[in-house]
């Protein structure tokens, strides 16, 4: 956080002027990474951390715990939280939070780049408060995105086919599609939320974890973006399936293991102890 005058750091300062040039400036007016901030009370140093969208603090008023003293995070003292350095607390964005101010196509599409190849970036800029029903939005418009353009193929197929023979348009053909369609977004959505529980669940067990439930979903439908591979069109969805879940399964665990702040070994063995324990069983059949 510099001042946008003269580029002052504006660090450990109850006043709200840059102590070098008088310019005013806000800690709202700036953008955080995620839990790279302490909030300090100016009276009674009582510290908080910025979990919301851009690092800041959700609710950004309220009364302080420690002195009582109504507070408003504008008013408040920063530091960068301990262990991170003041680079550290620069804003990357992910690509799908701002999705509105850079468009919801190429948002998607890089939110698919993230969760398969930067899911630490992920983890790290992915707003804790909020970000449930943000990664849920990813993931939904993925599996219906991803399957029709699995399934289309078979679509245009049927409708050949049932030209050709004379027959009919395909209308129970396409019904079926359809019904399968419908299917597999359900399964794939509800199979992510069955897998986040179980994780999560694991995690208690085994010693806690840094944010509750919501943020283990909020990981598990982010994870979803392997699910891609799913899309490729005829041999996609037979042939793809393991490379997706297993992909999946890595990113997850590396989800975990910094949105979590948990260590590698329990991230790994919660993530992947549901999807083993299904392949024993189907295995064993
Ligand atoms: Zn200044
Ligand atoms: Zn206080």
């Amino acid at each position: 956080m510099r001042c946008r005058q003269c580029e002052y750091p504006l660090w450990n300062l109850s006043a709200r002027q840059c102590p070098e040039c008088g310019t005013p400036f806000a800690p709202s007016e700036y953008e955080f990474m995620l839990n790279s901030i302490k909030y300090c009370c100016p009276d009674c140093g009582q510290q908080y951390y910025g979990t919301g969208k851009n690092g800041h603090l959700v609710p950004d008023e309220f009364d302080c715990v420690g002195c009582k003293r109504h507070l408003h995070m504008d008013e408040m003292v920063l530091l960068p939280a301990e262990g991170v350095s003041e680079r550290q607390t620069e804003f990357h964005s992910t690509p799908w939070i701002d999705r509105s101010r850079r468009g919801y196509i190429s948002s998607w599409i890089r939110m698919i780049g993230w969760s398969m190849a930067r899911p630490k970036q992920l983890a790290e800029g992915f707003p804790v408060e909020g970000g449930l029903g943000h990664a849920f939005k990813f993931a939904l418009s993925l599996w219906v995105i991803g399957l029709l353009l699995g399934s289309s193929i078979f679509a245009v197929l049927f409708l050949l086919l049932s030209f050709n023979l004379g027959g009919g348009f395909g209308i129970y053909e396409l019904y079926g599609l359809f019904i399968a369609l419908i299917s597999g977004i359900v399964i794939g959505l509800l199979g992510t939320l069955v897998w986040g529980c179980v994780t999560h669940l694991l995690l208690m067990i085994s010693g806690g974890s840094l944010h509750p439930l919501n943020r283990t979903l909020a990981l598990g439908y982010l994870a979803n973006g392997p699910m891609i591979l799913l899309s490729i069109p005829c041999i996609g969805v037979y042939c793809f399936v393991p490379v997706a879940v297993a992909w999946a399964m890595i990113s997850y665990s590396i989800l975990i293991f910094y949105g979590q702040k948990v260590s590698a070994i329990r991230s790994i063995f919660s993530v992947l102890a549901l999807p083993l324990l299904i392949g024993l069983v189907v295995g064993a059949l």
